[in-house]
């Protein structure tokens, strides 16, 4: 599937896109319940050759990225088939801060003899620069997870790389309408779909989307051959959730600003992270390669985990849950997290939703207040 045309705004693919045309269909792509089809129409077993349902939320993804995209039954499944392509003994370098998932499958692989790890950090872009030389895979994140650091992807992915190395970007924080990574040089960009394109915490998939056809059939390939299929409803709902992605995006990230700037003034937080502060770190590097700061805030209380565990007890509109990217606004104690415990032990991680923000915010505040009593 082609990147949309030009003259259509991503807000428009995202309605208009997978959607069948012919005479009489109906106006959405059905579930469609089917592991195999009639021989002859260029579709047979639907674990190989897909299905119209998975291949309508592959256009609209793919569309946004600018790519080819190939979907899965998660975003870790994206993932994993990104470092299947990898032969034996690669270098892989991913991220100093990054999704818990992607640490572990490579700390895994790495104990396994399939491929050494180095990390960088995400903003020390001479690193990443230094460390493309070499690299078979090249695993960026941004903004990161959880501490919303903003890689300098233009600086990097425009670095000379090893024939054939892989630069893949995780753009699930930033979604593919703050941030395109195929565009800036990146050979595939991986969404997990369960957050901010399905956005209703209501179901896993992934996508990963390439322009390279080779790897596109790769990745078709070992889709195939691990059988890390999307499932036909979650598929389904992931392109109605597809439908309003630019409306609760710019919605949720308007409140988050605001909510940043509070945090910012509140008398018991002792730091936010926020890309869209002018305090954060990364600020300048966001303004320059983010369309928008999204909708994730990292904020550090000041005290220690018990009065941050008390104010994840405390709110009540917020909910106090992992995961991110849904309508509905949800929090959580990273260091909680097993595998997190070297992040400051107070630091909540908010995934704003598209409740009101004055709402929110008096929900923040009295848990913050009536957290530290
Ligand atoms: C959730 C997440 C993943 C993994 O996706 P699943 O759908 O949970 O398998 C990968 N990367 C990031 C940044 C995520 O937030």
């Amino acid at each position: 599937m082609e990147k949309h045309p030009s003259g259509i705004k991503p807000e428009t693919w995202l309605v208009s896109a997978g959607r069948p045309t012919e005479p009489g269909a109906p106006l959405n792509v059905p579930p469609i319940l089917a592991s195999n089809f009639i021989i002859g129409g260029g579709r047979e077993y639907a674990r190989g050759s897909g299905t119209p349902t998975w291949e309508a939320l592959e256009a609209i993804v793919g569309g946004l990225e600018g790519g080819k995209a190939v979907a899965f039954a998660s975003g870790l499944a994206a993932v994993a088939a990104v470092f299947d392509q990898l032969p034996v003994g690669a270098v892989v370098v991913i991220p100093e801060d990054c999704y818990q998932g992607v640490a572990s499958l490579s700390a895994r692989g790495a104990e396994r003899g399939r491929w050494s790890v180095q990390r960088v950090a995400v903003d020390d872009t001479r690193g990443w620069i230094h460390a493309s030389a070499a690299a078979d895979l090249i695993w960026l994140e941004s903004p990161s997870n959880p501490l919303l650091v903003v890689a300098d992807l233009e600086a990097i992915l425009a670095a000379a790389r090893k024939p054939g190395a892989i630069v893949a970007v995780d753009n699930t924080f930033a979604t593919p309408l703050n941030q395109q990574p195929l565009d800036l040089g990146a050979t595939v960009s991986v969404q997990s779909a369960t957050k901010f394109i399905g956005g209703h915490s209501d179901l896993l998939a992934g996508v990963v989307t390439t322009r390279d056809d080779g790897l596109w059939h790769a990745l078709r390939k070992s889709r195939e051959l691990t059988g890390a299929t999307p499932g036909t409803f979650e598929a389904f709902l992931a392109v109605r959730g597809a439908r309003t992605l630019a409306l609760r995006l710019q919605r949720a990230q308007q409140t988050a600003m605001i909510l940043a700037e509070r945090l910012e003034g509140h008398p018991l937080v002792a730091r936010v992270r926020y890309p869209g502060l002018p305090s954060h770190p990364t600020h300048g590097i966001a303004r320059r390669v983010l369309k928008g700061f999204g909708t994730m805030i990292s904020f550090d209380l000041l005290g220690g985990a018990e009065f941050a565990d008390a104010v994840c007890r405390k709110v009540r509109l917020i909910r106090h849950a992992t995961s991110l990217g849904a309508v509905e606004s949800t929090m959580e104690r990273r260091a909680a997290v097993p595998g997190q415990e070297h992040l400051p032990p107070s630091l909540l991680r908010l995934s704003v939703g598209i409740e009101d923000p004055d709402d929110l915010w008096a929900d923040l505040d009295s848990a913050i207040r009536s957290g530290a009593l």
